[in-house]
């Protein structure tokens, strides 16, 4: 059976997990590498775009450093990253060297995505180096990255990265080759999943070598409930499953395929709901609740019964009832401290227009 895609694939986001760039000794699976690059570069030299989120630098860098097990501080992971990141790098430019494409470092930290100027800036860095038929090699800035900061896995980056782009498809690679269940001791794979539900959520089990690899199943089953919610398929594959990448796009039932959303969340609206970090809590009445949850009004101040939080214009914030019950998320036009010095002059002032809003499914 071929899979078929609702539209072409110009654009892949390839996610490469720590347990497919090194082994059990710490150290790059060469051979693995050198063929994972081959088949990035074939679909480049294709003229399919090509951006690819790498982790590894953490356990390259343990390995580098002669460590064997992954310490636990901040301060100590974000020094074996420093290190493995430029093992990391001089392997892949290494490997894509010699298949006569280029490649380029972009790190990123979550405050990339949380304000609207950078995540526009981000999103036109990468198509700029696409445009050079460059491909972006993308992990997260753990040098700098603090607990506040951090996405948590690289699963959930290279989700974040493919709504980024726009992507046609997001290809998760790792060491198992799909999705799978446990029946009857038998472990069988499933091809394809339509949605995430809770039965598939219950699947998210299998175990992880905490010293290589973060996050397992649960964490690929959230970042793919991220991606296809912008409308972008997933494929969770085995990165040592020969020709995989060319095998995916071609439409092979290779690893398990995830389908995407028919309703196309717009990236403004999957930006305010999945990305930006709330910065502060808008408690309203019960008339701007009917309001927003009926009639598909903007948020006026005369409905605003409480603020909570160091927001600023333009950040997002968490609308809800005076139950504490979440009603939406919204960029909020005015700071805080406006918010109060506006509410003293009275006014049917617009806190959130209409179109900056998205509410909550209920
Ligand atoms: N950024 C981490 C690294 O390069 C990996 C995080 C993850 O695997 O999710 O080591």
């Amino acid at each position: 059976m071929i899979r078929t895609f609702k539209r072409p694939i110009k654009r892949v986001v390839i996610k490469v997990g720590s347990s497919v760039i090194a082994d059990y000794t710490l150290k790059a699976r060469s051979a693995q590498l050198r063929s994972l690059v081959g088949q990035m570069s074939a679909l480049n030299q294709q003229g399919i775009e090509v951006i690819l989120v790498s982790s590894g630098a953490i356990v390259l860098g343990m390995g580098e450093l002669g460590l064997k097990t992954r310490p636990s501080d901040l301060a100590s992971l974000q020094a074996l990253a420093a290190v493995g990141q430029t093992v990391l790098m001089k392997t892949y430019s290494v490997f894509f060297k010699k298949t006569d494409t280029k490649c380029a470092q972009v790190l990123l930290t979550w405050e990339d995505f949380d304000s609207r100027n950078r995540y526009n800036n981000a999103s036109h860095t990468l198509k700029a180096i696409l445009a050079h038929k460059v491909i972006p090699i993308i992990n997260e800035n753990d040098t700098i990255s603090t607990d506040e900061i951090k996405f948590g896995d690289n699963d959930k980056l290279s989700a974040l990265v493919a709504g980024l782009v726009h992507a046609d498809l997001l290809i998760l690679l790792s060491d198992v080759k799909g999705l799978y269940e446990k029946r009857d001791g038998k472990t069988q794979y499933f091809t394809e999943v339509k949605e995430i539900n809770a039965d598939i959520q219950g699947m998210a089990t299998g175990s992880v070598n905490a010293n290589i690899s973060k996050g397992g199943m649960a964490a690929k089953l959230a970042a793919i409930k991220i991606a296809t919610h912008a409308n972008i398929p997933c494929v969770i594959a085995s990165g040592s499953t020969k020709n995989v990448l060319a095998d995916v796009i071609n439409g092979q039932p290779v690893g398990t395929f995830f389908f995407s959303k028919e309703d196309k969340t717009l990236a403004r609206r999957h930006w305010i709901s999945f990305i930006a970090k709330p910065k502060g809590t808008i408690t309203v009445d019960d008339g701007a609740v009917a309001a927003l949850l009926t009639r598909g009004k903007s948020l006026l101040l005369p409905g605003v019964v409480k603020c909570e939080g160091h927001f600023k214009a333009d950040d997002v914030v968490i609308i809800q009832d005076q139950h504490a019950g979440e009603i939406a998320r919204g960029i909020v036009h005015y700071s805080v401290a406006d918010i109060l010095n506006i509410s003293e002059k009275k006014g049917q002032h617009e806190v959130i227009h209409c179109d900056d809003l998205v509410l909550c499914k209920r």
